[in-house]
């Protein structure tokens, strides 16, 4: 029996399908068998290879993130294999919650796609799947992943379970009662709930580096979405304490923030970037309602006489008519037009008044110094222009970094040995880490080297932590 060959390749099928199955103990155990009794196999002993870096994966939650990239941009394959790392989160109806302490800039969970998408947006022909029971659609790459998981689901019942139990958008969910997914022997998949899923728990993800060189505009002519289903089932807060970057199909959630052991993790679904209006009315299509510190300071200003909406609508002109590019150039050939800085300097001071402090700030009784700031995230657009277009007053642009910093949360104190950075209430983007960076610029040119390198650090560790890796790392230039 042990010399029969069939034997030894029923041995290596089972072990494949476990490890497809992510069920590498399993696997491991098939491979060994297939090895004693074949010792002459030449692919036993790469499987079991294989599987055993899957397993530690899995237990350290080490990656070689930048490796992975590299052979995705080698195969043109934005697949990965990597093992998911999720021993740090407890997955709880509610919501997932940190089993342990886990420090700013460390990974929470990494998760391998349980379906995923990704395809240029120029392709001829377009899917599209109306679902009759709600008069809704889905199309591009929602469609792909759609069918994908029907037919994983079909396929592999115990697969199903995984994705068919997540939140659909109906009102109790998720499901109270356990989804049934075989009947009679036969596999069952609702197809329209599927739906549903996908159109909640989906979103879409960068394979390269597009995500962070916003000129590549790479992400904008790729169409992709996945599920990622213990990702998908992190809560929104417009104050999130983690962040999702993706190396292929693979995502890395990190803290933003430090989190204490069961401690809820949140992500931010859209941002809080100062149309709250508009927030609310995305985070309504998603059956959510934020009641975080910073909706609650909203609500209350919305109660007064003044709007940020207007304002808000000429900064977005601003900026698209006077976007950073222009403003390096105008750099390179001598001064930014005066008036140019002083529309700017309008539109901050105008932005500043629809943050009062005494909504987005806990000051000391009676003044004006504060404790705790909340986001200005609103402002961090405009501050970040000012920054640049005073390139040429390092003092004046290091006084805007700060400003960025804070519009996001951050608390920055400067003393001579580094920079001590209180996160409570930041809100991570890439316009921090280029804040950060212009810190470590500007001491760098002081010579004031903790400073720098301190910034330098924080800077990296921002980058990290907002794209999951240091791949697509560009100092300030
Ligand atoms: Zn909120």
């Amino acid at each position: 029996m042990h010399h029969d060959p069939k034997y030894g390749k029923a041995l290596y099928r089972a072990g494949r399908a476990a490890y497809e199955l992510s069920d590498y103990a399993f696997a491991l155990k098939m491979f060994q068998r297939l090895v004693d009794a074949f010792p002459s196999d030449q692919d036993g002993p790469k499987e079991i290879k294989r599987t055993r870096l899957r397993m530690q994966e899995a237990q350290n939650g080490v990656f070689e993130f930048e490796a992975m990239a590299q052979e995705i941009a080698d195969t043109a394959d934005y697949r990965t294999q990597q093992a998911s790392y999720l021993r740090r989160i407890d997955v709880r109806p509610k919501g997932l919650f940190a089993t342990e302490n886990i420090a700013a800039g460390e990974i929470i969970l990494c998760e391998k796609a349980f379906v995923a998408s990704n395809t240029p947006k120029n392709t001829p022909a377009l899917s599209v799947m109306i679902n009759p029971t709600n008069n809704r659609a889905l199309h591009g790459s929602h469609v792909a992943i759609w069918v994908e998981a029907v037919r994983k689901a079909f396929h592999n019942p115990s697969l199903g379970e995984h994705i068919l139990n997540l939140h659909d958008g109906s009102p109790a969910n998720p499901a109270t009662e356990p989804i049934p997914l075989v009947v009679d022997g036969m596999p069952v998949v609702d197809v329209f709930r599927m739906q549903n899923i996908i159109e909640h728990a989906a979103f879409g993800f960068t394979a390269d580096e597009s995500r962070i060189r916003k000129d590549v505009q790479k992400a904008f002519k790729v169409d992709s979405s996945g599920v990622w289903p213990v990702a998908a089932r992190m809560n929104h807060s417009c104050l999130f304490n983690a962040s999702r970057g993706f190396v292929g199909d693979f995502i890395i959630v990190r803290a933003s923030k430090d989190i204490l052991q069961n401690e809820e993790v949140t992500v931010m679904f859209c941002p809080a970037d100062g149309n709250f209006e508009q927030l609310q009315q995305n985070l309504e299509g998603w059956g959510i309602c934020c009641d975080c510190r910073l909706c609650k300071a909203e609500i209350d200003f919305l109660k007064g006489a003044e709007s940020r909406a207007s304002v808000m609508y000429e900064v977005t002109q601003f900026l698209k008519a006077q976007p950073l590019l222009k403003v390096a150039r105008m750099l390179v050939d001598g001064e930014i037009p005066s008036d140019l800085v002083k529309e700017a300097k309008r539109l901050e001071k105008a932005l500043q008044k629809t943050y009062p402090l005494k909504l987005f700030a806990t000051c000391v009784p009676n003044t004006n110094k504060i404790i705790e700031l909340l986001p200005t995230f609103g402002m961090a657009n405009v501050h970040e222009w000012l920054m640049f277009a005073h390139y040429r007053q390092p003092p004046r642009a290091l006084d805007y970094a700060h400003f960025v910093l804070m519009d996001h949360g951050y608390k920055v104190t400067i003393q001579s040995s580094g920079i001590s950075l209180d996160r409570t209430n930041c809100v991570l983007s890439m316009t921090a880490v280029k804040a950060m960076q212009y810190i470590e610029h500007f001491y760098t040119q002081a010579n004031v080297k903790e400073v720098a390198k301190s910034a330098r650090a924080l800077a990296e560790e921002m980058h990290v932590t907002y794209n999951g890796s240091m791949i697509g790392y560009q100092g300030w230039s």
